[in-house]
């Protein structure tokens, strides 16, 4: 890839009818949708998609135990798992249930992140939504995460001979597996905006690692004035002091307002304005997807996305063949996927949702800026 090429997208067709099963959050379509959207409006065409490959156990050893992966494949072609590797790996509980493409799905999304960090010993940019996948842990499954693929695409870049990584997590939740993998390295800058007070309870202001840790908990509510506030005080700065060589975003969509695992209240434009900012920062950019769980709500931002990726001009109205896709989706067994409303499916941009500034938000920001300039 030479630096001025397009922007890569990493698909598959696995996510295609895939589903956690009928009660689980991850039984919506996502991938899929911005796969059928961004073809529909004529934003993907051949030549900048590419076919994840399905990563193979070896390469998935390269942060996972052998042990887990032989009971992980185990449990898809068995269709079940014992309570002894149920109890030792997290497999088969409400969470991280057994399903069909338990491994390979999972091992496909790792597979993309595997592939872009090659891909990116030359400087570019590629989107694999399928990925971000950031509570996975070396010996256990971790909410709906049952590999880490930011963590195996940064070790990916460092195989590449990319030294300095960069990640940013914008998901609701906490990247405690990435911390996991990298607090103590002084080569992985993270940052992390997450809710407050949710699962997983990790993720405090106070926690440093070896200085390159930052953790932002924000609280209920947070809105995209609070955003831009923690995207200018914190996410840039640190950035800028760290000069990565390559950037891994992971772009959860389920802080987002209507998102129905959180309490936070961005709009669509929080992340496409992160993805717009942090393009300069590094030469090598992957933007991951993460969570996200109204099916609207995830395929329009993350299709939203991949136009700011590329320096396209978001319409304000859908043409039809891009609003058909919307109307397709369908979200069975939640009370705000009975009606939902009619911009859900004729637009991408959400209305901005600004608010003031918490002092919450405020204080906790001043804390880090101050930590920021000790270290330095
Ligand atoms: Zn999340």
């Amino acid at each position: 890839m030479s630096p001025g090429a397009a922007p890569r997208f990493i698909g598959s067709t696995i996510y295609r009818g895939s589903s956690y099963g009928p009660r689980h959050p991850l039984r919506v379509p996502r991938v899929p949708t911005v796969m059928d959207l961004t073809r529909a409006l004529g934003w993907l065409g051949p030549a900048q998609y590419l076919t994840s490959p399905r990563a193979r156990p070896a390469a998935l050893a390269a942060w996972h135990t052998p042990g887990y992966l032989a009971a992980l494949e185990r449990a898809e072609a068995q269709g079940r798992v014992s309570a002894e590797v149920r109890a030792r790996h997290g497999l088969g509980t409400l969470s991280n249930p057994v399903y069909g493409e338990m491994f390979r799905r999972p091992a496909t999304a790792a597979g993309a992140s595997i592939m872009a960090g090659q891909l990116l010993r030359d400087p570019g940019v590629i989107h694999s939504p399928g990925g971000g996948t950031h509570h996975g842990l070396p010996d256990r499954a971790n909410g709906f995460c049952y590999l880490n693929d930011p963590v195996l695409a940064i070790l990916s870049l460092r195989a590449a001979g990319v030294r300095r990584v960069a990640y940013v997590d914008i998901d609701a939740h906490h990247c405690d597996g990435v911390e996991h993998a990298f607090a103590r390295d002084t080569d992985v800058l993270m940052v992390s905006v997450h809710e407050e007070r949710r699962w997983p309870f990790t993720g405090a202001l106070e926690d440093r690692g070896a200085g390159t840790v930052w953790n932002l908990p924000v609280p209920r509510g947070f809105n995209d004035t609070e955003f831009q506030a923690v995207l200018e005080g914190l996410i840039l700065p640190r950035l800028q002091d760290f000069a990565p060589e390559a950037l891994v975003l992971q772009c959860g969509a389920d802080a987002l307002l209507e998102d129905p695992l959180s309490r936070l209240a961005l709009s669509n434009n929080a992340h496409w304005a992160a993805v717009a900012a942090l393009r300069p920062v590094a030469r090598r950019l992957l933007v991951l997807g993460g969570g996200g769980y109204n099916p609207w709500s995830v395929g329009r931002c993350w299709t939203g996305v991949w136009a700011v990726l590329n320096g396209i001009e978001i319409p304000d109205r859908l043409p039809p063949q891009g609003a058909a896709v919307l109307r397709d989706l369908r979200w069975e067994g939640h009370s705000r996927g009975r009606n939902p409303p009619e911009v859900w499916f004729t637009t991408l941009r959400d209305p901005p949702r600004p608010g003031p500034v918490s002092d919450a938000v405020l204080t906790r920001l001043a804390t880090l800026t101050q930590r920021a300039l000790v270290w330095v």
